[in-house]
């Protein structure tokens, strides 16, 4: 586990005017959750790929611990992300898919075994190891992803919309799913959504981006109780 700085990160796209994200500083303490709320465009997703690496960093720096990442490659960064498209492996079974990356990375059978077991009971997967992708309900596809990325260990967990193709009912208890998933794991989380109920729900603290600016970081009580 780490902690997470954003110190004035900025992205300017390529062609830009003005910066996608800019002058970000934000901390996320060591096993926090943390939701990046605000309206398409105010610059959410970029913020999480400059975290993953996945988005060139313009200016200012990006930390994970007291490593300084901003130009390390996703691979070297310990993180691991969810997307909302979490694309399974179709003719690949459960256990498989969630132990996929492991075994590129050259994990023994035996370890991997008993990673995606650990996870599979975590997740209330166990029964569906052996089943493919399409004999899963949504909501069962999202823990496989879920699962795909704990069984990594990651320092850092990354989630993008990962609620956003599911239906409304399986939204609000997946999501509880996830935080408490989150809690139990203790694994420092930065989460994105357009989805104000769902960030005052989720996090532990909200931070609310608006063109590209952040607006204000608080604990959801303090928002509620705002004026
Ligand atoms: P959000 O995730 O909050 O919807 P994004 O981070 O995707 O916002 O986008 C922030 C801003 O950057 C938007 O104005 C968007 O149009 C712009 N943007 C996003 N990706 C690119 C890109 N690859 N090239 C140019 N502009 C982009
Ligand atoms: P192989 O992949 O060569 O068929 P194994 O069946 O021993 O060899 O699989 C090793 C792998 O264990 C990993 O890829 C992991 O994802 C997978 N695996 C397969 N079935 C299970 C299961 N029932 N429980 C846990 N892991 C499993």
């Amino acid at each position: 586990m780490a902690s997470v700085t954003f110190d004035k990160a900025t992205r300017l796209y390529p062609g830009g005017t003005k910066p996608a994200v800019d002058a970000l500083e934000l901390h996320v303490e060591d096993g926090e959750f943390l939701v990046l709320v605000g309206p398409s465009g105010c610059g959410k997703s970029t913020s999480l790929r400059m975290l993953a690496g996945l988005e060139d960093v313009n200016g200012g720096a990006i930390r994970i611990g007291d490593r300084d990442v901003t130009h390390l490659p996703p691979k070297d960064r310990d993180i691991a992300m969810v997307f909302q498209n979490y694309a399974l492996y179709p003719h690949m079974t459960v256990a498989d898919n969630m132990g996929f990356a492991l075994k590129i990375a050259g994990v023994n059978k035996a370890e991997i075994r008993s990673k995606v077991e650990e996870a599979a009971k975590i997740l209330d997967l166990t029964d569906y190891l052996d089943r493919k992708p399409k004999a899963l309900s949504g909501g069962q596809r999202q823990r496989v992803a879920m699962g795909r990325a704990i069984v990594r260990e990651p320092q850092v967990f990354l989630m993008d919309e990962p609620l956003s193709n599911l239906d409304a009912k399986l939204r609000v208890s997946t999501r509880t799913q996830i935080a408490s998933l989150q809690r139990r794991l203790g694994i420092t989380t930065v989460y994105v959504t357009h989805d104000q109920v769902e960030a005052l729900t989720m996090g532990d603290r909200v931070a609310v981006l608006k063109d590209g600016l952040l607006q204000q970081v608080d604990s959801p009580r303090t928002m509620y109780d705002r004026p």
